[in-house]
């Protein structure tokens, strides 16, 4: 080994949910690396693609509690309603925001430019460490640290931290060296993504209609574009990928309708073969999963990021929180916690982006008819449609501080690295607890937020 470097924490993957929790534990005094392997504006970057990504209400909050709103507020568009539809039925359903009394349902931001505003983030955070391009190689556990090898410009490292973070996507490596089992499914589906252009203004209304040959959704962005998932049968998606220009507008019209009068233009066109992946076991000692590492999730309701996003908000307060008293952050005991408070929340989006895949894509009669009641329901019973609102908004449950519009950092931790090997040179410090009332409760350990 030629180098060696210690941290609190590793953070393996430096996509959207693994960069954002490195900026959420900014906030706090632990010292973070994160590994990222592709290059943040490389054009095979992952994470960072053409992806148009639904932000919810919830996401608006967090990003504003971490103060990177503003950096994405010029990348964005409002939602103002959805509209719900099945094609060729009757029923539908609309969520507005003038319901619940906000200004908007979520957002819409490019996954790409979302990168651009992380990255930016990142290299200015004096305890967090960027290596990219960082291939990580192997982790091994031990009892008081893990080690994670990596190969950075060509040399070869070993990191030490107290906790490692898998945030390496649906195909996870980290999760696959602890031993860690998935369910799986594959629903047999391709997400065609593009924008098109229509004829009327889409007035910052998103839609999403199911056909029978998968969802269809429509996002709102700048310039009276709209972000398109067009999913196919995976058998198609080649086929529907290779039309030209006009005559995939032609089918994405039949499809969606003339709601938006007609489509003009249409952009390069991506494919996503669709899968159900479910981590059977979120935390280990040393160890905690996290967004698409620990579930992957059909994208029929934008709730991917979300869902990986809320994971980010509570790890960071079990963490921070942890440190405030004092407690071992890889310890399985404090990350069991993390993992106890995030599993109702996963289950439940699981089951219903999985739900809405399965019961939409279902030809049989019954079922359509069934659906269709179900949809109506909703839109004629408003304390149900609330619920279903609030759910889509990422308000369900019991949700963190930086959810609640609250900072992370209940007080200044007295939690000390000095028990770790001391930083290499090129790891950044520490931050220090401030003067005055701070620095008592940092040496007494006393929580002065009591949310
Ligand atoms: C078509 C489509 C539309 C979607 N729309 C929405 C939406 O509207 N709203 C929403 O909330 N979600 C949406 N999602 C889901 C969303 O894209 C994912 O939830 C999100 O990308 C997960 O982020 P992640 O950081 O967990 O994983 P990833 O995005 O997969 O990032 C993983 C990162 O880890 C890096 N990595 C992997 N292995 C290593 C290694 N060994 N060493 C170092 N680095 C490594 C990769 O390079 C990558 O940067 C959509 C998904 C699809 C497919």
């Amino acid at each position: 080994m030629a180098d060696e470097m210690n941290y609190d924490v590793v953070i393996v993957g430096g996509g959207m949910v693994g960069a954002s929790l490195a900026i959420a534990l900014s906030a706090t005094s632990l010292r973070i690396a994160v590994l990222e392997a592709v290059p943040f504006r490389s054009s095979s970057q992952p994470s960072y693609d053409d992806r148009a990504i639904a932000l919810s209400f919830g996401t608006h909050r967090i990003f504003a509690g971490m103060g990177l709103w503003q950096a994405l507020q010029a990348e964005i568009t409002p939602i103002e309603s959805i509209h719900i539809s099945d094609r060729g039925r009757f029923g539908f359903t609309r969520l507005d925001s003038r319901d619940e009394g906000v200004a908007a349902l979520g957002y819409v931001a490019i996954s790409r430019a979302m990168g651009v505003v992380l990255a930016e983030r990142l290299q200015q955070l004096p305890n967090v460490t960027l290596l990219c391009p960082a291939a990580v190689t192997g982790v091994v556990s031990g009892s008081d640290h893990a080690e994670v090898t990596v190969d950075y410009e060509g040399v070869m490292r070993c990191l030490h931290a107290r906790l490692v973070v898998a945030a390496d996507g649906a195909s996870s490596q980290v999760r696959e060296w602890f031993g860690i089992d998935t369910r799986r499914w594959d629903y047999g589906q391709t997400a065609v993504i593009t924008n098109i252009t229509p004829q009327r203004p889409h007035l910052n209304r998103a839609f999403e209609r199911f056909t029978d040959s998968g969802p269809l959704a429509l996002l709102p962005m700048s310039d009276n574009r709209c972000s398109v998932v067009y999913t196919v049968r995976s058998d198609h998606a080649e086929e529907v990928t290779a039309l030209d220009d006009a005559a995939f507008l032609q089918s994405l019209q039949e499809r969606f309708g003339s709601r938006l009068g007609e489509f003009l233009r249409v952009g390069a066109r991506r494919a996503y073969p669709l899968q159900l992946v479910r981590a059977r076991e979120h935390v280990r000692p040393r160890l905690a999963l996290i967004g698409n590492a620990a579930h992957t999730l059909h994208p029929v309701a934008g709730q991917g990021f979300n869902l990986g996003l809320r994971d980010v908000a509570v790890l960071a307060e079990v963490l921070s929180d942890a440190a405030v008293a004092g407690r071992d952050i890889g310890a399985l005991e404090v990350l069991q916690d993390y993992a106890k408070w995030r599993r109702r929340d996963h289950m439940k989006m699981i089951a219903f982006t999985d739900g809405l895949a399965r019961i939409f894509a279902n030809p049989l009669s019954p079922v359509r008819a069934l659906r269709n009641a179900g949809m109506l329901a909703v839109d004629l019973l408003p304390p149900l449609k609330h619920v279903l609102t609030r759910h889509t908004m990422g308000l369900a449950g019991k949700l963190p501080r930086l959810a609640r519009g609250l900072p992370l950092v209940r007080s200044v931790e007295p939690y000390s690295s000095a028990k770790t090997p001391s930083p290499s040179p090129s790891a950044p410090k520490g931050r220090r607890a401030p003067r005055g009332k701070g620095r008592k409760a940092a040496a007494t350990g006393r929580v002065t937020d009591k949310s």
